[in-house]
């Protein structure tokens, strides 16, 4: 993470790093940051520690794919309001409160 008095902020330096430099972050969106927290990546939902929890499950070299796939991931399946957890593929695995019972 890099961030400064140049008015850019940890996420938005991260992303660039990621994208343009490739350098190995881990980006925390909104769909990143909902899933950090359903299931209970971090000790906490600030920004430094759910991108640190992240770096320390996904190694460096599957960070650019792994942060387009749960960004997807988010996006497609694990919603803010209504998670389609009848179909989500790691039902089984996850513990977060608000799974949704399958039909
Ligand atoms: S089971 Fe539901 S809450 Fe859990 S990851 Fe899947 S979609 Fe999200």
């Amino acid at each position: 993470m890099v961030s400064g008095s140049c008015g850019v902020g940890p996420k938005t330096a991260d992303v660039w790093l990621a994208m343009v430099a490739r350098r190995p972050t881990m980006p925390v969106d909104t769909h990143i940051h909902r899933l950090a927290r359903r299931w209970r990546l971090a000790p906490s939902e600030e920004y430094e520690d759910v991108t640190a929890a992240l770096k320390e499950l996904i190694r460096p070299r599957s960070r650019f794919l792994g942060h387009l796939v749960l960004i997807e991931f988010g996006r497609d399946i694990c919603h803010a309001r209504r998670p389609a957890c009848d179909r989500c593929p790691v039902y089984d695995l996850c513990d977060a409160e608000d799974r949704r019972p399958r039909q």
